[in-house]
């Protein structure tokens, strides 16, 4: 019998991170690409836990503008992290703080000197780029 896993298992999961570190199950059997049953379960376990524990609404509306610092941090050390456009321009400023240059910055962050070059060119860098290296 195919078993074919909802989508929603996988890597836009809100707890896909959590789950993706509790893992080290061979590839074959990751549900969504991310991690195996037993450490999905143990990720929504342990996030309702945490839910009910400290009385927190069942349902978040993840928000657009949050930034992962820790995925960001390792972004900044060479690792291969899915940022969201928020965290990789926070990723690209924290760089550019650091004096990198863009193609620097855009092999260190696994991408393409067009999207950093892109980020570098909003009108809004400049005075983000002085609020970073504060
Ligand atoms: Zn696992």
């Amino acid at each position: 019998m195919k078993r074919d896993f909802p989508a929603y298992f996988g890597a836009s999961h809100p707890l896909a991170e959590v789950a993706e570190r509790h893992c080290d199950a061979p590839p074959n059997t990751l549900v969504g690409g991310v991690a195996c049953g037993t450490c999905w379960e143990l990720a929504i376990r342990d996030d309702e836990r945490v839910a009910v524990e400290y009385g927190l609404p069942r349902e978040v509306d993840p928000d657009p503008d949050y930034v992962d610092e820790i995925a960001v941090d390792l972004a900044c050390s060479g690792e291969r992290v899915e940022l969201t456009p928020v965290e990789f321009r926070a990723a690209v400023m924290r760089l550019r703080a650091r004096r990198m240059s863009p193609v620097q910055i855009a092999r260190r962050l696994h991408s393409t000197y067009d999207r950093v070059k892109a980020i570098r060119d909003e009108p809004t860098f400049a005075g983000r780029l002085v609020a970073a290296a504060a």
